[in-house]
């Protein structure tokens, strides 16, 4: 680790010069730290690891965060309490004499910064840096900014990518890196870095040659933006008048506009994601690349002895999971059944619903708001006691967080919690607190079925079916993000729904009782009764999906169409 300059180089050598920096608001990288809400650092997470396995000289920037997101605690009727996730930084991090500083409302805001190594599968390391402004020094408000991960009210936030983006970049250079010449914006909360590249390189085209931007959001009001009048006060005078125009909507600074003003490459996260967000910003060049998942992290430890046993290589490189396809089906089961029983064992000790390991379980985990529909499921109980009384008993799981804001998120939750109190006749249902890294590895790998009902087209990608099938699990989902990519109907999984309705891309009552109609005519009975065709169809996730959908070949793409052309 570098202490100093010299333990740098050191480092150096073993990463190579670094060529690429990756800033990111939040990065799940380990489970110990809990500096992520969701999805997008799960994916920067994913994608640090990959670039250390294939060797791509990257360095990770992002926030401390080192109150967390926030630990989710449900009471009995499903509402979320939110409380401080503080961990011990100084145990996962290493705290580098490197300072840097910004400039807020005039302020000198002081940024020290913590090391945290990823080693790829043959040694090659990426650092990843956590910047931290609690610092000697600094205000009391100023020390807080980098504590809550997307907290507290537009300046804070407008602060913590001031401190992301300007800080981050000041920090590189600070930390004696001077080979840089790609910056990558995973989303636009990094955007503010390219107005201190333009200040020190002042030439638009400069800029533009260095950075590369990912859009992960489809839907307009989900776009940072911040009143010009905050901006200014807040920024100084770095922000050049004669971008404004370009980079500006109704006197409000946008910050996805900012990274696509100064990006020569620029991407959405899956095929029709890039075609909707070439939509929302005409005029601009975007192309697409296809999230993945980190192999390696997602696969189950079943799953991993099964594939070390048949698909030497697989870990460094995925693509070999194609050869899943003539694994012995019962040796896949087995597999799937330990992973199961984990799940189940962990599910029963939380609570008293009693699942059992050979009933037909449904998991549903991820964000909690409403685009995603959460509670599609459980919209019609009577009908679902119906499907499973004549077919076989239905157990679903479901986990995940609604951000402290988002109320009818809240209410979702709260809505399952109802049912779940009533539902009876076969079907159980179970609400897991705290949705993270581990419980998300447990519940892609333990269920039969992976659920995602999102409204189209706001899943930009969404990675978790990706997961699941790492593991041989199924998924059924509207035709949205990843899965117009994936879904091969009763081979990799199942759709819900029309890929478009006359009236809108999305249509509540049709998506509902698709997805009844499925599980009662297709799914659920071929799970029970045709037991040997379901497992092929595990079996196909993984040939079929698990070796494309994965952050090896999304990382190989950018390599090829983002970092070096
Ligand atoms: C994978 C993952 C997500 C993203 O799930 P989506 O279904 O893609 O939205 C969110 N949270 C955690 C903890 C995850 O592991």
């Amino acid at each position: 680790m570098p202490d100093s300059l010299e333990d740098k180089k050191k480092t150096d050598k073993i990463t190579g010069k670094p060529k690429i920096a990756y800033f990111s608001m939040e990065i799940g990288i380990d489970e110990n730290i809990p500096t992520y809400s969701g999805g997008l650092g799960i994916l920067a997470g994913d994608t640090i690891k990959s670039c250390a396995d294939l060797n791509v000289p990257v360095v990770g920037v992002t926030l401390l965060s080192e109150m967390g997101y926030f630990y989710q605690k449900l009471d009995e009727n499903g509402n979320q309490i939110e409380l401080p996730m503080q961990f011990e930084v100084s145990n996962y991090l290493k705290l580098l004499p490197a300072k840097t500083e910004v400039k807020i409302d005039s302020r000198d805001v002081k940024i020290r910064v913590w090391y945290y190594k990823v080693k790829g599968i043959s040694g090659f390391i990426v650092p990843v840096f956590f910047l931290d402004t609690n610092i000697e020094g600094n205000s009391e408000w100023d020390k807080a900014l980098t504590k809550y991960l997307y907290g507290g009210d537009h300046k804070y936030r407008l602060a913590q990518e001031i401190i992301l983006g300007i800080g981050g970049v000041r920090m590189l250079q600070a930390l004696g890196y001077t080979t840089i010449d790609r910056y990558h914006m995973n989303e636009g909360h990094a955007a503010l870095g390219t107005l201190e590249l333009y200040d020190q390189l002042n030439d638009v085209e400069k800029v533009r040659d260095e950075c590369v931007f990912t859009t992960h959001t489809p839907v307009a009001a989900g776009h940072d933006q911040y009143d010009l009048s905050i901006v200014k006060s807040m920024l100084g005078n770095i922000l050049p008048d004669f971008i404004l125009d370009d980079i500006t909507f109704e006197h409000k600074l946008n910050m996805t506009k900012l990274a696509l003003f100064f990006s020569h490459y620029v991407n959405g996260v899956a095929k029709k994601h890039g075609e909707v967000s070439r939509m929302m910003f005409p005029g601009y060049s975007i192309d697409s690349i296809t999230n993945g998942v980190h192999s390696t992290t997602w696969v189950s430890e079943p799953f991993k002895r099964l594939f070390d046993k048949h698909m030497p290589g697989w870990r460094s490189d995925p693509y070999i999971l194609r050869s899943a396809q003539s694994i012995q089906k019962t040796e896949i089961w087995n597999a799937h059944q330990e992973a199961k029983k984990e799940l189940i064992d962990f599910v029963n000790k939380q609570s008293d619903v009693n699942m059992n390991y050979d009933d037909f379980t449904v998991g549903f985990g991820r964000r909690q708001t409403q685009y995603k529909r959460p509670d599609l499921i459980i919209s019609n109980p009577n009908r679902l006691m119906q499907i499973a009384e004549k077919i076989g008993p239905i157990q679903i799981i479901f986990a995940g967080k609604a951000h402290p804001k988002d109320y009818s998120g809240k209410d979702a939750i709260k809505k399952i919690f109802k049912v779940m109190k009533t539902i009876d006749n076969n079907v159980k249902i179970t609400f897991i607190n705290n949705y993270d890294i581990n419980i998300g590895k447990m519940m892609t790998s333990g269920v039969d079925l992976w659920l995602n009902t999102p409204r189209r087209p706001k899943e930009a990608s969404g990675t978790s079916g990706m997961k699941a099938a790492h593991n041989g699990v199924p998924q059924f989902s509207t035709l949205d993000g990843w899965w117009l990519e994936g879904c091969i109907e009763n081979i990799t999984g199942w759709a819900i729904g029309p890929e478009k309705t006359d009236k809108a891309e999305s249509d509540d009552e049709i998506d509902k009782n698709d997805l009844y109609d499925k599980l009662e005519n297709w799914i659920i009975p071929k799970f029970y009764n045709d037991r040997d065709n379901w497992i092929r169809t595990m079996r196909s996730c993984i040939a079929i999906n698990a070796s494309f959908f994965n952050t090896n070949r999304m990382i190989q793409q950018y390599v090829l169409n983002a970092y070096f052309r």
